[in-house]
């Protein structure tokens, strides 16, 4: 094959588990012939242990040149008054999509064949945290008051990325999930947005509308009938981690964060500090998240032979602890690259 044009891209490792799945999906990425050139930045506890902050202007500055990153699970501390990295992340870059795939990987297990992408808004609604209390006698915290902004040009703006991805992946169907019938303001207003760009896209893709509560619900019963979803900040935080149970939980979850000028791709479970340094964790929702990066840059080919190979190896029992199996991550990987050749 032809070599690809190199890439550069921002690697931050991460704490915990973080250094042994990286070390491991690179190694399949190699293998796969991919054409990243890793630029290796620490961030989370590794970063606070060397200069003081767990997002440090080095690693901003790379993400800022490379435009692409693939992140490891970072540990915010929880005192210290650290700001979690991963928001400010979002903040930083505008990062206002964060994509959510669900696809069964592991039949047998309590549903088959789910395929469901979630999009959520990243930056708006309840999440901007504008909150305060209002004293009452001698309790200065009697009544806690929150506010969530939701604005016509994010939500157009959102809604548009989840039309466009499901024209660019062969979708049919995006369903605009809300509850304009209590929150008419904040979400009503995001409804209308969702209306009004369907209306742009008739007739290439359908548009579906649900209220959040009873899309719940749906999940449970029926997901199949879901296909693109795209919801606000707290409501799409909410779903996608059920939408992710339905497919075995967060061990096989890659999550995008997307903005105009950069993305980032990562895992959706945490630094797991209680299996770190074993060698027993399971790479493949970070994996995943780089077959989303793949994806990202048009690769698409690439990010498919390395699904196909998950594929492969799942169905031939190759399984990591937390998937029911004995292999360690190294034995994983290796397993995964032995299958990246094969068809069928
Ligand atoms: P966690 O996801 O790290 O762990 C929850 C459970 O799942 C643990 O039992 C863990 O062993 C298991 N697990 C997670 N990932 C696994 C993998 N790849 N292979 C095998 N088992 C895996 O959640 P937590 O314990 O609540 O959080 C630990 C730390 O991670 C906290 O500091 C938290 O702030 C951080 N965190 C970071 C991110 C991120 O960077 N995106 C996300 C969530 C949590």
């Amino acid at each position: 094959a032809k070599a690809l044009r190199p890439i550069p891209a921002t690697l931050i490792p991460g704490d915990g588990i973080g250094p042994e799945i990286t070390e491991a999906v690179v190694s399949i990425l190699d293998a796969l012939g991919t054409p990243f050139e890793w630029d290796r930045q620490v961030g989370g506890m590794a970063a606070i242990k060397e200069g003081g902050d767990p997002l440090p202007s080095s690693l901003i500055d790379s993400i800022r040149r490379t435009k692409l990153a693939l992140k490891g699970p970072l540990t915010t501390p929880v005192s210290g008054g650290f700001r979690s990295v991963n928001v400010r992340l979002r903040e930083e870059f505008g990062l206002y999509a964060n994509l959510r795939p669900a696809k069964t990987m592991m039949p047998g297990g309590r549903y088959d064949d789910i395929d469901i992408v979630l999009v959520r808004e990243n930056l708006e609604g309840l999440y901007v945290g504008f909150e305060h209390y209002i004293a009452v006698g001698d309790d200065p915290q009697a009544v806690a008051i929150s506010s969530g902004i939701n604005t016509r040009s994010e939500a157009r703006r959102i809604i548009r990325f989840a039309f466009e991805y499901a024209l660019r992946h062969g979708r049919k169907k995006v369903t605009i999930v809300h509850k304009a019938n209590v929150l008419k303001a904040l979400t009503g207003l995001f409804l209308e947005a969702g209306r009004e760009i369907a209306r742009e896209y008739e007739g290439r893709v359908q548009m579906d509308e649900r209220i959040v509560d009873a899309c719940a619900m749906q999940l449970v019963l029926n997901p199949w009938q879901f296909d693109v979803i795209v919801t606000t900040n707290l409501f799409g935080d909410i779903l996608s981690d059920l939408i992710a149970g339905l497919i075995g939980g967060l061990g096989m979850a890659p999550g995008a964060n997307i903005g105009e000028s950069a993305a980032i791709f990562e895992a959706v479970h945490g630094s797991a500090p209680d299996i770190a340094g074993q060698g027993v964790a399971n790479p493949l929702a970070m994996l995943l998240a780089a077959a989303l990066m793949l994806d990202h840059i048009s690769l698409g080919d690439q990010a498919n032979r390395l699904r196909a190979a998950v594929l492969r190896t799942l169905r031939d029992n190759v399984r990591t602890r937390d998937l029911g199996g004995a292999a360690s991550t190294k034995d994983f990987a290796s397993a995964i690259v032995a299958r990246l050749g094969d068809q069928g």
